[in-house]
């Protein structure tokens, strides 16, 4: 039995690395389908299979606040689907030790949802736009919400007292040749562009099919764009960061495919089916749901939280071998 200190002890996972983040999935549902994420028929193998309910996630994030996290995102699926979203975003806000609570969308909901996650307290929005062009939004997400995303994003940046990041997943032959476009934006939006490289997670596997568009090609044409520029010291998580001389906004370059942030990766993730993922290309995880659903206490959900930490492997590529998870949504990216 552990004693109190060792309870409230911190997750740390074999490695050393001290987990402080957590990105929550609280639905798989999703009201697009981008192409690199889900097929036009996406079938989750358990999307029938019951969702975390608001005391859950709620039950969830309390046990991981008593052993230091820090910083929530709740992600999906859409996670603006859950018409309880600003009750998640608020209840999230009001757990001791919880320091940041924000969400990833693609932003379609955001005119039903903004003003009470604003009043909620959300503290950052990460908005997924792949294009700056009409046509190309319908081919890639197979929707035609991109005025709708258009006008939310205006919206946002107009009421947002938060940091507002856009993440555009690059890809060779689809908005490749986006990249200025998406740098003119800066100049006068308070946002950061996050060009992001695109993952092996998707039913079509469209990333074998020559789109792929690495951290060395997209960090080269926006130095032949913007010659002499300086990278900043960004996150942990960004390869490149910088912005131009009177621009409102900057530009971040993430090397998700290429992973070179492992060895400091703080994250952990819960996937709307109550699974604990310890690292992004791990398959299995572990399953919260009998605890939740059988009133299990804090103790017996932190001891998870821990065995899922220490079998966090070292890096992605270790997790991957063998993998074959087939969309993103599953696990909110
Ligand atoms: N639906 C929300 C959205 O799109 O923002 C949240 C969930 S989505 C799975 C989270 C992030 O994962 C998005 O920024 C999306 O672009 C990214 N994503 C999904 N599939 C991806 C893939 N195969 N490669 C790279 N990024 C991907
Ligand atoms: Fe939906 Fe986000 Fe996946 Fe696009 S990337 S299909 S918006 S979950």
């Amino acid at each position: 039995m552990n004693s109190p200190k060792q309870k409230n002890a911190p997750l740390v996972d074999q490695f050393q690395r001290h987990i402080e983040y957590a990105r929550i999935a609280v639905t798989a549902h999703c009201n697009l389908r981008c192409t690199y994420c889900m097929r036009e028929e996406h079938e989750y193998h358990t999307i029938a299979d019951p969702e975390l309910s608001s005391r859950e996630v709620g039950k969830i994030i309390v046990a991981l606040a008593s052993i230091g996290i820090k910083k929530i995102r709740f992600t999906g699926g859409e996670p603006l689907l859950r018409k309880d979203i600003s009750v998640l975003v608020r209840q999230a806000k009001s757990i001791a030790g919880i320091k940041t609570v924000s969400l990833t969308t693609n932003g379609i909901l955001l005119d039903r949802h903004l003003d009470e996650l604003i009043d909620a307290g959300l503290d950052a929005i990460n908005l997924s736009l792949d294009t700056l062009d009409r046509e190309r939004y319908l081919a890639i997400t197979r929707r035609n919400e991109f005025d709708r995303v258009m006008s939310n994003l205006e919206t946002l940046l107009a009421k947002a007292t938060f940091p507002v990041k856009l993440n555009v997943v690059m890809m060779r032959g689809v908005n490749g040749d986006e990249i200025k476009d998406f740098i003119e934006l800066t100049r006068t939006h308070s946002l950061t562009v996050r060009f992001m490289e695109l993952q092996p997670f998707d039913d079509n596997q469209i990333w074998k099919t020559g789109k792929f568009m690495g951290i060395d090609k997209i960090t080269e044409q926006l130095r032949s764009l913007n010659p002499g520029v300086q990278k900043k010291q960004g996150k942990s998580t960004e390869y490149f960061s910088f912005s131009l001389p009177g621009h409102q906004g900057s530009i971040a370059v993430i090397p998700a495919y290429t992973r070179n942030f492992c060895s400091s990766c703080n994250r952990i993730r819960i996937t709307s089916h109550g699974k604990i993922i310890s690292c992004l290309y791990d398959k299995e995880g572990l399953d919260l749901m009998p605890l939740l659903r059988n009133n299990a206490d804090n103790n017996m959900l932190t001891e998870l939280f821990r065995h899922a930490a220490a079998h966090k492997p070292a890096d992605g590529k270790s997790a991957a071998e063998g993998q074959t998870r087939t969309s993103m949504s599953e696990i909110g990216g």
